[in-house]
């Protein structure tokens, strides 16, 4: 069995320049997200601002993990593996690609974004 995913190259192309305005739309965000708000913060403020500096490393996690999985998606694009789940190693449906290209795996095995 063949286990190389072949994309029509009209699919192809509009998965990667998914994947590279997404990475693109990431690294500004990363670059804008401000360090500073975490350290500008006093003793005086209330917990609202404590919970609202967790609530952001929790966006910060999350963007990094989005970001590498979208770097880890153009690796694999780049190397042909991209596009077959890792779960089951069948074809990754494109209509899940197009909304999730960071995705390494089909529906049925998730997991969830
Ligand atoms: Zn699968």
């Amino acid at each position: 069995m063949n286990r190389t995913r072949t994309f029509p190259r009209q699919q192809l192309r509009e998965l990667e320049a998914e994947l590279l305005s997404e990475r693109r739309r990431l690294e500004r965000f990363m670059e804008a997200e401000p360090e500073a708000a975490a350290s500008e913060r006093t003793e005086s403020e209330s917990i609202d601002a404590m919970v609202a500096s967790g609530v952001s490393d929790v966006v910060q996690t999350r963007t990094h993990a989005r970001y590498d999985a979208i770097v880890n998606a153009l690796r694999r694009l780049a190397t042909g593996e991209y596009g077959t789940c890792l779960g089951c190693e069948r074809p990754i449906p494109y209509g899940r690609l197009i909304v999730m290209p960071e995705a390494l795996h089909c529906v049925a095995c998730g997991p969830r974004a």
